[in-house]
């Protein structure tokens, strides 16, 4: 499932092929939202969709995921499997656009899976201390506990706590990492300015989740945080569509998940697939489908996201394309 090792693009491709027709038998025969979707858009219901067949089918907009919980609460109708296959429903902070989404013990491991990802690029191992600040941007990142436990580090988390709590419980408990979302970790670092806490005394490394889209990757995020010059792992993600991306910390920008998640870039002004240019570069709307959630899937959903991505080769190794810059679509 990781991507990190640097695999062909072929293999990524072949994984995508088997997730996809399986993911799209799955919803074409159950899921009301996408059956119901795809069947207004005319698209046959009864035979084997794989990648070849993307372009055919519709994009989906978080208006329609907004309208769709709107018109049928409490749970909306983009589930592929009966309610009780369910383990999970997670309900945004208010003012998020998509308001929930569920999640099978299945994909709950998928989440994990996707985290290790990001916990194995950041060399989070056996013998570190990492400490754990939750709140709500926190409570979307579903499966970064596990991940870290799974990879042998010791964990310390809090919920709720003010952030000179959290800054007293980072040098008390000695911790080497920092994973928290972008709002608790800049609170935590005001706190630790206000106290007077010597930077040296921090975790020498952060991993940032919970990024609005636009802010800075690389040296400018870097820099928002000097303590962390070297030592800054940016992560993307959302409640509804999972972790889509993550900075290695050789390069800057973010690989995308591309063996969990199809990536396509269009022209947000007609949706026609845009081609890179000979420098391997794409401009455009990102466009994405998660693999790993076919439970409540957003298949190619128009994230409303402006990104420059890039396949030319990271120092890490790894083989998929890199956001290099994004911005909101809207703004
Ligand atoms: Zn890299």
């Amino acid at each position: 499932m990781h991507d990190l090792k640097p695999v062909e693009p072929c293999q990524i491709r072949a994984r995508q092929e088997r997730a996809f027709v399986e993911l799209m038998r799955r919803v074409l025969e159950t899921n009301e939202f996408y059956r119901r979707k795809y069947d207004e858009a005319g698209v046959p219901l009864q035979r084997q969709v794989g990648i070849s067949d993307l372009s055919q089918l519709p994009f989906t907009t978080v208006d329609e995921l907004v309208a769709d919980f709107a018109g049928s609460e409490p749970d909306g109708s983009n589930r592929t499997h009966p309610m009780s296959r369910y383990i999970r429903r997670y309900r945004a902070p208010a003012g998020a656009a998509v308001a929930c989404s569920f999640d099978t013990a299945e994909s709950a491991a998928w989440w994990v899976e996707c985290w290790s990802s990001v916990i194995e690029s950041a060399g989070i191992e056996r013998g570190q201390r990492v400490y754990l600040p939750l709140d709500a941007g926190s409570l979307a990142a579903w499966g970064v506990l596990e991940a870290v436990q799974k990879a042998g580090a010791l964990v310390e988390a809090a919920i709720d706590r003010p952030p000179e709590e959290h800054v007293e419980a980072l040098r008390a408990g000695r911790a080497d990492v920092l994973i928290g979302s972008l709002q608790a970790v800049e609170g935590l670092v005001e706190a630790s300015k206000d106290l007077g806490v010597d930077s040296e005394e921090l975790p020498s490394k952060v991993v940032v989740h919970s990024l609005p889209v636009g802010v800075s990757l690389g040296a400018p995020l870097r820099r928002r945080f000097t303590r962390w010059h070297s030592a800054c792992y940016p992560v993307a993600l959302d409640h509804h569509i999972g972790v889509w991306g993550y900075g290695c910390g050789r390069s800057t920008g973010m690989h995308l998940h591309e063996s969990e998640f199809i990536v396509e870039v269009i022209d947000p002004a007609d949706g026609s697939a845009v081609a890179s240019d000979e420098q391997e570069t794409w401009r455009g709307e990102l466009v994405l489908t998660n693999l790993g959630r076919p439970g409540n899937p957003v298949i190619r959903l128009r994230t409303g996201t402006q990104v420059v991505l890039t396949r030319q080769a990271c120092r890490c190794g790894c083989i998929t394309r890199r956001i290099e810059e994004w911005s909101s679509l809207a703004s």
